[in-house]
C-alpha cells in the first residue's frame, strides 16, 4: 500500500546542510501496525510529513497503491491524501474559526459527499469522550481535548491508513485509553496505522515496532 524506498530529507543547504531522514526503505501493508520510537530531533516528524506526501523528499520514493505521490500532480495528491490517509498532527491543527464538530467533518466537505458524514462525526468524537463538547470551538478546548478532535478527524474519511505523529503526547491515562481503544478497533476494522509514540504502551500496539537514531529507521 504505502512504500518508501531509500528515502532522504536533507534541510538547508551547503555548509548548514543537516540530515533529518537516511535512506528510509519501508513497506506498509493494508491492515498492518507500524510503531515508531525515538529521541526527539531523529527524524519522526519528518518521516511521517514524507509518507504522507505533505513534503518532498532529497531523495527516494513514496508510492502509494504503487504510484509515485511526487509524479502527481498537486489535485491529484490532494485527492489521494484526503480519501486514502488520515493525519494526526504532532501540533495544533484545528481551524479556530469552526466548532470541533465542523472540523471533524471537514475532510468529507473536499472529499466524497457522505449524507451519514455528521453521524459519523458524532460517533467518533463519542468514542472519544467529546461528544459533549462537539459545539465548543478549538481555542475553548484544552490542548488534549483538541488532540481528541484532531484524532476523529483523522478517521472521518474511512482512511487506508492513518499517520498519528505523537497523538496521545498531552493526555491524561484515561484518555490515552480511549484513544488506545479506538486505534485498536479501527485497526481491527481494516485501517493501517504508522503511530509515532513516546509511550511503551501505545507503541506495543505496533506487530511492526521501528526506532529511529538520527535520521536512520531501525528495528526497535
Ligand atoms: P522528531 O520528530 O523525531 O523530533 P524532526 O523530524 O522534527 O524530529 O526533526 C529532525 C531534525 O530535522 C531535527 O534536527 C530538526 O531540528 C530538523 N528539522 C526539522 N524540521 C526542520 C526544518 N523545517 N528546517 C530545518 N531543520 C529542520
Ligand atoms: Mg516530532
Amino acid at each position: 500500500m504505502i512504500e518508501l524506498e531509500g528515502l532522504c530529507k536533507h534541510y538547508g543547504t551547503g555548509g548548514r546542510r543537516m540530515t533529518a531522514v537516511e535512506d528510509a526503505s519501508l513497506h506498509v501493508g493494508p491492515g498492518d501496525f507500524v510503531s515508531i520510537m525515538g529521541h526527539s530531533g531523529s527524524g519522526k516528524t519528518t518521516l511521517l510529513s514524507l509518507m504522507g506526501g505533505l513534503m518532498r523528499p532529497t531523495a527516494g520514493t513514496v508510492r502509494m497503491d504503487g504510484v509515485d505521490l511526487w509524479g502527481m500532480d498537486d489535485r491529484g495528491l490532494a485527492r489521494l491524501r484526503n480519501r486514502r490517509m488520515g493525519f494526526v498532527y504532532q501540533f495544533a491543527s484545528l481551524i479556530p474559526t469552526l466548532t470541533a464538530l465542523e472540523n471533524v467533518m471537514l475532510p468529507v466537505v473536499f472529499g466524497v459527499p457522505s449524507p451519514d458524514a455528521r453521524e459519523r462525526a458524532l460517533e467518533l468524537l463519542s468514542a472519544l469522550g467529546m461528544v459533549e463538547r462537539a459545539d465548543a470551538f478549538p481555542g475553548q478546548l484544552s490542548g488534549g481535548e483538541q488532540r481528541r478532535v484532531a484524532i476523529a478527524r483523522s478517521f472521518i474519511n474511512g482512511p487506508a491508513v492513518v499517520l498519528a505523529d505523537e497523538p496521545t503526547g498531552d493526555l491524561d491515562e484515561e484518555t490515552e485509553g480511549e484513544v488506545f481503544e479506538l486505534f485498536r478497533r479501527m485497526n481491527q476494522q481494516g485501517a493501517a496505522f504508522v503511530l509515532v509514540t513516546h509511550s511503551r504502551e501505545l507503541a506495543a500496539l505496533g506487530r511492526v515496532r521501528l526506532r529511529m537514531d538520527h535520521g536512520r529507521l531501525l528495528e526497535a
